[in-house]
């Protein structure tokens, strides 16, 4: 079986982990958010593909959810001495990845192309493609003025109000090599639990992806990110609340309307259940919290095992 998975940084790379588990790494292509990749330091920064990369090499921090494992902090504290720009942590080790993607493209390599280095540098087996080689960067609109995601999410600790996304760039961007491949010859596909505005919105603005998972000829789950109408982590519940007027399994459901067939979601939201399968998509309803490797491997099971049913 050959799955393809939209994919944000955190919540969707520990997703990717259990389908990995449940069908082998050879089996997944992963296609991941670029909406909030940044400049920083004079360093291309891709915190999604890097949260996936590094999460899937196994060479993650698994309590933080995001940078590398036994990461030290020298470069950034010599840094913040000196008055730079330190708002965004990067570990010496995760500087050293981006010494090296930066450089490349720099040189003229597309992403895709850097990040499929990176990938066989770490001995990726799961193929994994950025939505895009074009620049795409995801902008929300708040009473503080229009902000760059970055500094929305990180600098400014998301607590602005959003009244809009906006995804500069998405309507002229093309999908990256590899990506309608996998979207046309995938026996099934998968959107991860991840933030529906800002982690797979920027993915689904590019027209071209959005018009394949329209067009589908197999079945595409969705596994809700909230539990009890709340984020595990996050702003997604503050956002959908804001922007499609409530937090039920419902309005997750209307984020994806046309591109999926059935979502997942947690027993907290079993009342829920009607009305996802109002809007045509059926629900399914199962535990989605992903505390530990069995937990977040029967997700994955539960995923693609509704997919094999609608089928
Ligand atoms: P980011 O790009 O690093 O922000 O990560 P994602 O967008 O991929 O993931 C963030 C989302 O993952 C948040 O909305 C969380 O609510 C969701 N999330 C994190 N852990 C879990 C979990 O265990 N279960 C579920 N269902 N969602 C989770
Ligand atoms: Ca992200």
């Amino acid at each position: 079986v050959r799955v393809t998975l939209l994919s944000g940084g955190v919540g969707g790379a520990r997703f990717a982990t259990g389908i990995v588990d449940a069908v082998g790494a050879g089996a997944l292509t992963v296609v991941g958010n670029v909406g909030d990749d940044l400049e920083v330091l004079g360093l291309h920064v891709s915190p999604d593909l890097d949260s996936l990369l590094y999460t899937l090499a196994g060479v993650g921090d698994s309590e933080r959810g995001w940078g590398r494992g036994k990461e030290t902090w020298n470069a950034l504290e010599t840094v913040e001495e000196l008055g730079g720009e330190a708002w965004f942590r990067l570990g010496d080790r995760d500087i050293g990845l981006h010494l090296v993607r930066t450089e490349a493209l720099r040189r003229g390599s597309p992403l895709s192309e850097v990040t499929a280095r990176l990938a066989a540098a770490f001995g990726l087996e799961t193929a994994l493609l950025p939505a895009t080689d074009d620049r795409l960067r995801t902008w929300l609109d708040t009473p503080a003025g229009a902000l760059p995601f970055q500094d929305w999410f990180v600098r400014r600790g998301h607590r602005d109000p959003v009244n809009r996304v906006r995804y500069e760039g998405a309507d002229s961007a093309r999908p990256a090599p590899g990506v309608l491949e996998g979207l046309r010859e995938a026996d099934l596909l998968l959107i991860a639990p991840s933030n529906p505005f800002v982690s797979i919105g920027p993915i689904l603005a590019v027209p071209e992806i959005r018009q394949a998972l329209s067009e589908r000829n197999v079945p595409c789950v969705a596994v809700s990110p909230l539990i009890g109408g709340q984020a595990v982590k996050g702003p997604a519940a503050e956002m959908l609340a804001r922007l499609t007027g409530g937090t039920s399994a419902a309005q997750v459901t209307s984020c994806y309307l046309g591109l999926i067939d059935v979502l997942v979601f947690d027993e907290a939201d079993a009342d829920d259940a009607d009305g996802v399968a109002a809007l045509g998509v059926r629900p399914l309803v199962t535990r989605t919290l992903m505390s530990d490797r069995d937990t977040t491997r029967r997700l994955a099971e539960a995923a693609l095992e509704a997919a094999t049913v609608t089928q």
